[in-house]
């Protein structure tokens, strides 16, 4: 590891003048990942700004349909929320202590192609909230380790839809927790949404899903569907045709879960 600063900012203004700063800052949220990648030496910044502890990226509350989830909220936090699927979800990740460590924000501005709450955003259709804009589920995940956010621009919360049911099925990889295949079906006021984590570069909706979902919300309406493994990942865990199979299963599973 480089030797760095460490900066614990009183406020979320403080935290972003301190970015501003001269030198490379990075923001450190649970560590879960960040700190990894300072022990290889993947990363060298001159200072770390630590956002977990800031009150506005703390709490959780419900909005108008939403539920507002704080970005420094621990998987541990989350696991403790009124939407079961969601909770479900997060009490799925890792293991005790990065479930107490790992914060939404650091998962979801890190996007593993294999993170648990980017199926949970995608499916649901939530809105992440930053220091300076909304962005739809949508358009915020934007490749491998890759989203929409602009160098220094910090995530705050993000606000879920109350979904009408939901559900979440993976298969967890039994060494790290991470899905293999992850499937997030949710039926919201603006229809059903479909999100795959863990089978492709980056979490993906299935439409064709959704709209036989939408006819008919049951298991049974997925027979016969099928993700072509052409662009799926293929790795030590699975083949792409095994992973193109478990979409399938985990599909009708998370459809089962919703009720
Ligand atoms: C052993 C192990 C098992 C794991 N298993 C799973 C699993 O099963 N499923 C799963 O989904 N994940 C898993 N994870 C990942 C973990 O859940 C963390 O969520 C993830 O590593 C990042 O969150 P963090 O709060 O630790 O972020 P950090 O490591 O502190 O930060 C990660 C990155 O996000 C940036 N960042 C942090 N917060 C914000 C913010 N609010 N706005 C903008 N940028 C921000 C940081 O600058 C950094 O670049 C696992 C991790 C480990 C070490």
């Amino acid at each position: 590891m480089y030797p760095f600063a460490l900066y614990r900012p009183a406020s979320l203004a403080d935290a972003l003048a301190a970015f501003a700063a001269a030198g490379e800052q990075k923001y450190l949220a649970g560590g879960q990942t960040l700190l990894a990648a300072l022990k290889l030496r993947l990363a060298r910044p001159d200072r770390l700004i630590d956002i977990a502890r800031l009150p506005e990226l703390k709490g959780i509350r419900a909005e108008d349909g939403f539920l507002v989830v704080g970005a420094a909220a621990t998987h541990a936090e989350v696991a403790g929320v009124d939407i079961p699927a969601l909770a479900a979800l997060a009490g799925s990740i890792g293991d005790l202590q990065v479930r107490n460590m790992g914060t939404l924000g650091g998962a979801l501005a890190n996007n593993d192609p294999a993170g648990d709450h980017q199926a949970a955003v995608l499916g649901l259709g939530a809105e992440i909230r930053t220091d300076r804009r909304c962005i739809s589920a949508d358009a915020f995940f934007t490749g491998m380790f890759e989203t929409a956010l602009e160098p220094g621009e910090l995530i705050v919360a993000v606000a879920y839809p109350r979904p009408l049911r939901a559900g979440y099925a993976k298969l967890r990889n039994p060494a790290s927790g991470y899905p293999v295949v992850g499937v997030f079906v949710a039926e919201t006021e603006a229809g059903v949404r479909v999100a795959v984590t863990g089978a492709g570069h980056c979490v993906f909706r299935l439409p064709e899903f959704e709209r036989a979902l939408a006819a008919n919300f049951s298991a049974a309406a997925l027979q016969g569907l099928a993700v072509p493994p052409g662009d799926l990942n293929r790795d030590l865990h699975a083949t792409a045709e095994y992973r193109a199979h478990l979409v399938g299963v985990l599909a009708a599973r998370a459809v089962a879960a919703a009720g």
